[in-house]
C-alpha cells in the first residue's frame, strides 16, 4: 500500500539520518568581522572540517593554541545555504514523525539570530534556518501529497526570567503560559496560539509578529531579546491517505539568550536577576544534554523552563543539533573559550573518540 511504500521510503531516509538518532550534533559557526573592521586580529587560528583552533592568551591559561572538535565547523565565509545543507536531513525526519531540536548558542552578537532567522534586511540568500526548514517541510510534503496529507502549524514562545510567554499575539499582550507535558497532541504549551501555516510567506508573517512582540519588551528593558530564549515550534501531522494512520513530528527552533557571563560586581537588580536566570537555564540545558549523552538514568529536565519545554524533543528518538556561535574578535576570546568549552561538554560522548585523537 501507499503507507508501506512511504514507510519504506522513510526507512531509507531513516538510514541516512541514522547517525543522528538520539544523538547530539554540534556545529560551530564563526561569524565574519563586521564590515568596517578589516584587518583586526582574530581569535581563530585555524579551521578545518570538524576542527577549530583558537588563540589562547596567557590570561586564560596556558598561552598558545587550543583545538576543539565538532561535527562540523563553518568559517566566516560559509553561506546560509551551506549551513542549511548540513541541517536538512534532520528537518526531513520531522515529516517521518521524529522530534527535533535545533539550538543557537553563543554570546550576544555572535550570530545566533543570523543563523536562525537571517540578517535584519532579509534577502533570499540571507534566509536563516527557520525559513529554510519550513520551506523544506512544505516542499517535501508537496512531493508526498499522493500518499500523505501533512498539516503544519507553528507556535512561537519566549522564555524570559523563567516565565513562558506567547509571542503569537496580535494585541501586544504576551500572556503568561504554563508548560504541561502530558497534553493533547503533543503540545506541551497547549495554551499558546497554534497557527496553521501552508507557505513560507505565512511563516514570515508570523515571525514578524513574534519578533515584534519580543521587541515590545525591549523598550522597557533595553535589548531584552538577547536575554530571553525564543522558540519557534513546528508541529507536523501526517495522515496516510490509504490507511488513515497518523504520524506526528515536532521541531523546536531555539534562539537562546546570550551566553555571556555577566560580571556580578557590575550589575544589580533586574540585570542581575536576568543573568542568573539565563545562567541557570543554559547550564540546565547543558546538564540535560550531557546527561543524555552519558545515558544517565535520571535526566534533570525539571531544573528550568527551557528544559521542561523541550523535554519531549531531547533524548529518546529525538534529534538534537546545536549551533555554537563565536565572534572572531580577539576581545571576545574569554567568551569564545567558555562557549567552546560548553559546546565540547555538550558533545561529550559522540565526539569522545575524536577528541582522544587530538
Ligand atoms: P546574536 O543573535 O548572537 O546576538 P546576531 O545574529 O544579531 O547575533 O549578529 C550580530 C551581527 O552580526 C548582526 O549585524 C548580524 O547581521 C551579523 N552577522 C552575524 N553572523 C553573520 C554572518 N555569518 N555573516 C554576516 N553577518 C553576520
Amino acid at each position: 500500500s501507499g503507507y508501506h511504500r512511504v514507510l519504506e521510503e522513510n526507512r531509507k531516509l531513516y538510514n541516512q539520518v541514522q547517525d543522528l538518532k538520539g544523538s547530539i550534533r554540534v556545529y560551530c559557526r564563526v561569524r565574519p568581522f563586521s564590515p568596517g573592521q578589516p584587518n583586526r586580529s582574530s581569535n581563530v587560528a585555524h579551521i578545518e572540517e570538524g576542527n577549530i583552533t583558537i588563540v589562547v592568551p596567557s590570561k586564560y591559561g596556558k598561552e598558545g593554541h587550543k583545538s576543539f572538535n565538532f561535527n562540523k565547523v563553518f568559517g566566516p565565509a560559509a553561506t546560509q545555504e551551506e549551513v542549511f545543507a548540513d541541517t536538512q536531513p534532520l528537518i526531513r525526519s520531522v515529516l517521518d514523525g521524529y522530534n527535533v531540536c535545533i539550538f543557537a548558542y553563543g554570546q550576544t552578537g555572535s550570530g545566533k539570530t543570523y543563523t536562525m532567522s537571517g540578517p535584519k534586511e532579509l534577502t533570499e540568500e540571507g534566509l536563516g534556518v527557520n525559513y529554510r526548514a519550513l520551506g523544506d517541510l512544505f516542499h517535501l510534503s508537496e512531493q508526498r501529497k499522493d500518499t500523505f496529507r501533512y498539516d503544519v502549524s507553528v507556535q512561537m514562545i519566549e522564555i524570559y526570567n523563567e516565565q513562558v510567554r506567547d509571542l503569537l499575539v496580535t494585541d501586544g499582550l504576551t500572556k503568561r503560559l504554563e508548560i504541561r507535558n502530558s497534553s493533547r497532541e503533543g503540545l506541551n504549551v497547549p495554551d499558546a496560539n497554534l497557527v496553521p501555516v501552508a507557505s513560507t510567506s505565512d511563516v514570515m508573517e508570523l515571525m514578524d509578529i513574534g519578533h515584534g512582540n519580543r521587541a515590545v519588551g525591549a523598550t522597557a528593558l533595553n535589548d531584552r531579546s538577547s536575554r530571553s530564549h525564543s522558540c519557534l515550534t513546528v508541529h507536523v501531522q501526517g495522515r496516510d491517505l490509504a490507511s488513515g494512520a497518523v504520524l506526528r513530528g515536532c521541531m523546536h527552533l531555539v534562539d537562546l539568550a546570550g551566553s555571556e557571563r555577566v560580571n556580578k560586581s557590575e550589575v544589580t537588580g533586574d540585570r542581575l536577576k536576568e543573568a542568573q536566570h539565563i545562567n541557570k537555564s543554559l547550564s540546565a540545558l547543558g546538564d540535560v544534554i550531557a546527561s543524555l549523552a552519558q545515558k544517565n538514568a535520571h535526566v534533570p529536565y525539571r531544573n528550568s523552563k527551557l528544559t521542561q519545554l523541550l523535554q519531549d524533543s531531547l533524548g529518546g528518538q529525538a534529534k538534537t543539533l546545536m549551533f555554537v556561535h563565536i565572534s572572531p574578535e580577539m576581545d571576545a576570546i574569554g567568551e569564545t573559550i567558555s562557549t567552546l568549552k560548553f559546546a565540547e561538554r555538550v558533545a561529550t560522548v559522540e565526539l569522545g573518540a575524536a577528541r582522544k585523537n587530538k
